[in-house]
Protein backbone atom coordinates (compact mmCIF):
# COMPACT_ATOMS: atom_id res chain seq x y z
CA UNK A 1 0.00 0.00 0.00
CA UNK A 2 2.81 2.10 1.20
CA UNK A 3 4.60 1.68 -2.59
CA UNK A 4 1.33 2.46 -4.32
CA UNK A 5 1.05 5.38 -2.38
CA UNK A 6 4.61 6.36 -3.25
CA UNK A 7 4.01 5.78 -6.90
CA UNK A 8 0.83 7.56 -7.10
CA UNK A 9 2.55 10.23 -5.52
CA UNK A 10 5.41 10.05 -7.81
CA UNK A 11 3.37 10.29 -10.72
CA UNK A 12 2.18 13.50 -9.22
CA UNK A 13 5.52 14.79 -9.28
CA UNK A 14 5.63 14.55 -6.27
CA UNK A 15 8.34 12.40 -3.78
CA UNK A 16 8.30 11.89 0.04
CA UNK A 17 11.15 11.12 2.03
CA UNK A 18 11.64 10.24 5.85
CA UNK A 19 15.09 11.84 7.28
CA UNK A 20 16.09 11.24 10.51
CA UNK A 21 18.55 13.85 12.89
CA UNK A 22 21.08 12.03 14.81
CA UNK A 23 24.25 13.52 16.92
CA UNK A 24 24.86 13.83 20.68
CA UNK A 25 23.13 16.31 22.49
CA UNK A 26 24.08 20.07 22.54
CA UNK A 27 25.15 19.42 18.94
CA UNK A 28 22.17 21.56 16.86
CA UNK A 29 19.74 18.75 16.32
CA UNK A 30 16.99 21.13 16.64
CA UNK A 31 18.17 24.44 15.55
CA UNK A 32 18.75 22.65 11.59
CA UNK A 33 15.14 21.93 10.94
CA UNK A 34 14.40 24.97 12.70
CA UNK A 35 16.41 26.93 10.25
CA UNK A 36 14.95 24.93 6.93
CA UNK A 37 11.75 26.10 7.91
CA UNK A 38 12.52 29.78 8.60
CA UNK A 39 14.87 30.07 5.62
CA UNK A 40 13.97 28.35 2.66
CA UNK A 41 11.16 26.66 0.81
CA UNK A 42 7.69 26.04 1.89
CA UNK A 43 7.34 26.26 5.66
CA UNK A 44 4.13 23.73 7.00
CA UNK A 45 2.34 22.80 9.57
CA UNK A 46 4.41 19.66 11.83
CA UNK A 47 3.37 16.34 11.02
CA UNK A 48 3.24 12.96 12.48
CA UNK A 49 4.59 14.15 15.96
CA UNK A 50 5.95 17.29 17.94
CA UNK A 51 9.65 16.66 16.60
CA UNK A 52 8.83 15.69 12.83
CA UNK A 53 9.09 18.64 10.52
CA UNK A 54 7.89 18.68 6.96
CA UNK A 55 10.39 20.62 4.48
CA UNK A 56 9.53 20.87 1.05
CA UNK A 57 11.90 21.38 -1.57
CA UNK A 58 10.73 22.45 -5.04
CA UNK A 59 8.76 18.72 -5.18
CA UNK A 60 10.46 17.13 -2.87
CA UNK A 61 9.15 16.83 0.61
CA UNK A 62 11.28 15.49 3.60
CA UNK A 63 9.94 14.63 6.83
CA UNK A 64 12.31 15.27 9.25
CA UNK A 65 12.51 13.93 12.89
CA UNK A 66 15.29 13.89 15.06
CA UNK A 67 16.47 11.79 17.72
CA UNK A 68 17.52 12.52 21.39
CA UNK A 69 20.86 12.84 21.96
CA UNK A 70 21.26 11.92 25.63
CA UNK A 71 23.29 8.62 26.08
CA UNK A 72 19.94 7.12 27.04
CA UNK A 73 18.36 7.98 24.41
CA UNK A 74 20.76 6.95 21.67
CA UNK A 75 19.79 3.18 21.35
CA UNK A 76 17.13 4.64 19.87
CA UNK A 77 19.04 5.48 17.17
CA UNK A 78 19.46 2.16 15.49
CA UNK A 79 15.31 1.73 16.07
CA UNK A 80 14.55 4.48 13.59
CA UNK A 81 17.44 4.77 10.98
CA UNK A 82 16.82 1.56 9.67
CA UNK A 83 13.58 2.11 8.50
CA UNK A 84 14.70 6.37 6.68
CA UNK A 85 16.20 6.96 3.83
CA UNK A 86 18.61 9.49 4.83
CA UNK A 87 19.81 10.34 8.12
CA UNK A 88 21.20 13.56 8.77
CA UNK A 89 24.15 13.37 11.33
CA UNK A 90 25.36 16.70 13.27
CA UNK A 91 28.30 17.02 15.42
CA UNK A 92 29.22 19.97 17.32
CA UNK A 93 32.05 21.16 15.74
CA UNK A 94 33.49 22.51 19.68
CA UNK A 95 32.99 19.36 21.58
CA UNK A 96 36.54 17.44 21.00
CA UNK A 97 36.49 15.61 23.42
CA UNK A 98 32.90 14.04 22.57
CA UNK A 99 33.98 13.39 19.02
CA UNK A 100 35.15 9.94 20.03
CA UNK A 101 31.40 8.94 21.49
CA UNK A 102 29.78 10.71 18.25
CA UNK A 103 32.12 7.74 16.03
CA UNK A 104 31.18 4.81 18.88
CA UNK A 105 27.31 5.96 18.24
CA UNK A 106 28.62 6.09 14.00
CA UNK A 107 29.81 2.98 14.12
CA UNK A 108 27.34 0.37 16.27
CA UNK A 109 24.43 2.49 13.06
CA UNK A 110 26.60 1.43 10.15
CA UNK A 111 26.80 -2.21 11.74
CA UNK A 112 23.19 -2.62 11.71
CA UNK A 113 22.22 -4.69 8.54
CA UNK A 114 18.70 -2.91 8.22
CA UNK A 115 20.65 0.34 7.41
CA UNK A 116 19.97 1.52 3.85
CA UNK A 117 20.46 5.37 4.36
CA UNK A 118 22.71 7.96 2.78
CA UNK A 119 24.03 9.79 4.71
CA UNK A 120 24.48 13.69 5.20
CA UNK A 121 27.09 15.23 8.04
CA UNK A 122 26.97 18.46 9.50
CA UNK A 123 29.68 19.75 11.06
CA UNK A 124 28.00 22.62 13.24
CA UNK A 125 28.98 25.63 15.25
CA UNK A 126 31.88 26.80 12.63
CA UNK A 127 31.04 30.01 13.53
CA UNK A 128 32.67 29.69 17.25
CA UNK A 129 36.51 29.89 17.29
CA UNK A 130 38.73 26.94 17.96
CA UNK A 131 36.19 24.83 16.60
CA UNK A 132 37.90 21.27 15.14
CA UNK A 133 37.84 21.81 10.75
CA UNK A 134 36.04 19.44 8.81
CA UNK A 135 39.11 17.74 8.14
CA UNK A 136 39.87 17.08 11.06
CA UNK A 137 36.27 15.77 12.01
CA UNK A 138 36.53 13.78 9.13
CA UNK A 139 39.82 11.88 9.49
CA UNK A 140 38.57 10.97 13.33
CA UNK A 141 35.32 9.77 11.75
CA UNK A 142 36.91 7.79 8.77
CA UNK A 143 34.38 8.38 6.65
CA UNK A 144 36.77 8.17 3.54
CA UNK A 145 36.12 3.71 4.95
CA UNK A 146 32.22 4.17 5.05
CA UNK A 147 31.89 2.66 1.20
CA UNK A 148 28.69 0.96 1.81
CA UNK A 149 26.34 4.32 2.18
CA UNK A 150 26.63 7.75 0.17
CA UNK A 151 27.76 9.98 2.51
CA UNK A 152 28.29 13.81 2.03
CA UNK A 153 29.93 16.40 4.41
CA UNK A 154 30.52 19.98 3.47
CA UNK A 155 34.36 21.20 3.28
CA UNK A 156 33.16 24.43 5.23
CA UNK A 157 30.70 22.71 8.25
CA UNK A 158 27.84 24.85 8.68
CA UNK A 159 26.30 27.39 11.23
CA UNK A 160 22.77 26.71 12.66
CA UNK A 161 22.42 29.48 14.11
CA UNK A 162 22.62 31.79 10.85
CA UNK A 163 21.38 29.15 8.78
CA UNK A 164 24.62 29.19 6.70
CA UNK A 165 25.41 26.57 4.69
CA UNK A 166 22.39 24.33 5.23
CA UNK A 167 20.74 24.60 2.09
CA UNK A 168 23.67 22.95 0.68
CA UNK A 169 23.10 19.77 2.54
CA UNK A 170 19.60 19.99 1.82
CA UNK A 171 20.22 20.39 -1.97
CA UNK A 172 22.84 17.48 -1.40
CA UNK A 173 19.84 15.26 -0.44
CA UNK A 174 17.75 16.46 -2.86
CA UNK A 175 19.86 15.25 -5.46
CA UNK A 176 20.44 11.47 -3.87
CA UNK A 177 16.49 11.66 -3.17
CA UNK A 178 16.27 12.55 -7.35
CA UNK A 179 18.15 9.75 -8.19
CA UNK A 180 16.87 7.06 -5.93
P1 LIG B 1 20.35 19.53 20.13
O1 LIG B 1 20.46 19.17 21.59
O2 LIG B 1 21.26 18.70 19.31
O3 LIG B 1 18.95 19.55 19.60
O4 LIG B 1 20.96 21.02 20.00
P2 LIG B 1 20.19 22.42 19.86
O5 LIG B 1 19.73 22.65 18.47
O6 LIG B 1 19.17 22.52 20.95
O7 LIG B 1 21.41 23.42 20.15
C1 LIG B 1 22.12 23.34 21.37
C2 LIG B 1 22.74 24.70 21.66
O8 LIG B 1 23.73 25.00 20.68
C3 LIG B 1 21.73 25.83 21.63
O9 LIG B 1 22.08 26.76 22.62
C4 LIG B 1 21.93 26.43 20.25
O10 LIG B 1 21.58 27.80 20.17
C5 LIG B 1 23.43 26.23 20.05
N1 LIG B 1 23.79 26.10 18.64
C6 LIG B 1 23.22 25.31 17.71
N2 LIG B 1 23.84 25.45 16.52
C7 LIG B 1 24.84 26.36 16.72
C8 LIG B 1 25.85 26.95 15.85
O11 LIG B 1 25.97 26.65 14.66
N3 LIG B 1 26.69 27.83 16.46
C9 LIG B 1 26.62 28.18 17.76
N4 LIG B 1 27.51 29.05 18.24
N5 LIG B 1 25.69 27.65 18.60
C10 LIG B 1 24.81 26.77 18.08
Amino acid sequence: MGQLIGKLMSICGKQEHRVIIVGLDNAGKTSIPYQFLKNEVVPTCPTICSNVEKIVLQKTHFFMGDIGGEEALRSAWNTYSSSAEFIILVIDSTARDRLLTTLSELCKMLAHEALDASILIFANKQDVKDSMTTVEISQFLTLSAMKDHPWHMSHQGCCALTGERLPAGLQCMQSWATVN
